[in-house]
């Protein structure tokens, strides 16, 4: 089966073919670093993660480029406020990202490139389109002209016309249409700035991501990614700057993330109801985050509140408690050999129906309902008056790898069952009875790896959980 991907600019799924086979390069939008990251933040980066999860587990190689805008008015009024300079703000925030996408098991991407370092191949870029007729200079500034670029608004469906009655021209700017969009800002006093053929200034946000996907990526790119709000203007913009400059396709597939609602209300500043990824992180397990993120298509909006966590929680605990009891149960498990077969096309059955889900845009919702009705099937099998150690198993391996396409990590640390714990004990009165210090003292230490601890007491053994 091939990858169908959900294309924003033909507004159809389409089968995927990558430029060079089995490898992909991917472009996402990443941060303005100035704060900590949101969820709706997060959201890109746990579900893009997972797309290029899935390509590796289909065996390609994946270019994962994603950016950090580290200079920009929110930088340098941030930095102004906290008195320091805005590269030790970014750096700060710059980690402060790495440090929450890695608690949701975010790979790291195999580029990070920053504005501040790209400043040289932005400054090229903008040249090209000046000299091309796309973008001129004023005082200092540095315009692109959509008017000239005849298909302008492709990307989110727009004529050039429509957008004309929505824009203005802002006080203090020499643009020659209101459509114009900068290109290069001329520096203001006292402003952190680079030299450039049309004097001291620095990037506008649109150009930098034109100028990185080139250097990382080339001219033309499999897949560009990022959320819906990015559709209009900064993609649409991307997509002019590029394709006027490399007179090519800019990007194969466009796909775009849906928002995320906090108990049903748009997340916004004049709602106050901002939540930081890093307030979750500390009030709810990251890896249940993952998943509840994973639980809804990735075009679609997703809605958060602790209710619908809490429950996600709780069906995760389904699938662990599940696999748990398949490593328990090997314990008294035997060496079938009749019915084994058939128990082992079943379980491969639901590869297939978990890569037919993925498959189809990436449906990680369905992937997870196929993940239920394997965990379905493993208890079934437990209820078994015999089972088969290879039976076993192949359902954990199954539940484990398909979890990992995902990004969910599974506990496989099964917690002793009680009954368990106490023949335990029993087990070593027994030994130290009988003299066999050695096996007493390998069960005190199995206990003690399992955070049982023991307490001798005139009534006899007394455990507790640490
Ligand atoms: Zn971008």
């Amino acid at each position: 089966m091939s990858i169908q991907i959900y294309n924003t600019m033909t507004r159809e799924k389409e089968v995927f073919k990558p430029l060079t086979e089995k490898k992909v390069g991917m472009y996402v939008c990443g941060p303005t670093v100035y704060n900590y990251i949101h969820i709706g933040n997060a959201r890109p980066a746990i579900v893009f993660d997972t797309v290029r999860r899935y390509f590796e587990y289909k065996g390609y190689e994946v270019n994962y480029v994603l950016n950090f805008t580290d200079i920009d008015d929110k930088i340098i009024e941030a930095a102004a406020e906290m008195g320091k300079e805005p590269k030790e703000v970014s750096e700060k925030f710059i980690q402060a990202y790495k440090d929450d996408v890695e608690a949701f098991n975010v790979k790291e991407a195999t580029h990070h490139p920053q504005v501040t370092e790209t400043i040289a191949e932005i400054i090229d870029f903008i040249k090209g389109l000046i000299d091309k007729g796309y973008a001129y200079e004023a005082e200092g500034d540095v315009y692109f002209k959509p008017r000239k670029f005849t298909e302008y608004g492709k990307l989110s469906s727009q004529s050039i016309d429509e957008l004309r009655a929505g824009a203005r021209i802002q006080i203090g700017e020499v643009k020659e249409d209101p459509l114009d969009f900068a290109l290069w800002k001329k520096a203001k006093e006292n402003e952190v700035s680079w030299d450039s053929p049309w004097g001291a200034g620095r990037p506008g946000w649109h150009i930098e991501c034109s100028a990185m996907s080139k250097k990382y990526l080339g001219k033309t790119i499999d897949i560009h990614a990022g959320g819906q709000d990015l559709t209009f203007p900064h993609h649409e913009n991307e997509i002019a700057q590029s394709e006027a400059l490399n007179e090519q396709t800019f990007a194969n597939y466009w796909m775009h993330n849906g928002y995320v609602n906090i108990d049903n209300e748009k997340m916004s500043k004049s709602l106050g109801n901002f939540v930081l990824a890093r307030e979750l992180i500390e009030q709810h397990d990251p890896n249940i985050i993952r998943f509840f993120m994973l639980s809804v298509h990735y075009r679609s909006p997703i809605n958060f509140s602790d209710e619908l966590i809490e429950s996600a929680k709780n069906s995760f605990e389904r699938i662990e408690t599940a696999y748990q009891n398949l490593e328990h149960r090997k314990q008294v498990s035997l060496d079938l050999a009749s019915g084994t077969d058939e128990w082992l096309d079943r379980i491969a059955t639901y590869k297939d129906e978990f890569e037919a889900a993925m498959d189809d845009d990436f449906n990680t919702a369905k992937a997870i309902s196929v993940l239920f009705d394997l965990t379905r099937e493993a208890n079934m099998y437990l209820q078994e008056d015999q089972t088969s150690t290879k039976v076993l198993t192949a359902f954990q391996e199954q539940l484990a790898t398909l979890l990992n396409v995902l990004g969910v990590e599974l506990n496989p640390e099964a917690e002793l069952l009680d009954e368990e714990v106490e023949s335990l004990i029993a087990e070593r009165e027994e030994a130290r009875k009988n003299r066999n210090f050695q096996r007493a003292d390998e069960i005190r230490d199995l206990l003690k790896e399992k955070n049982i601890v023991l307490e001798d007491t005139p009534q006899g053994v007394r455990w507790r959980r640490s």
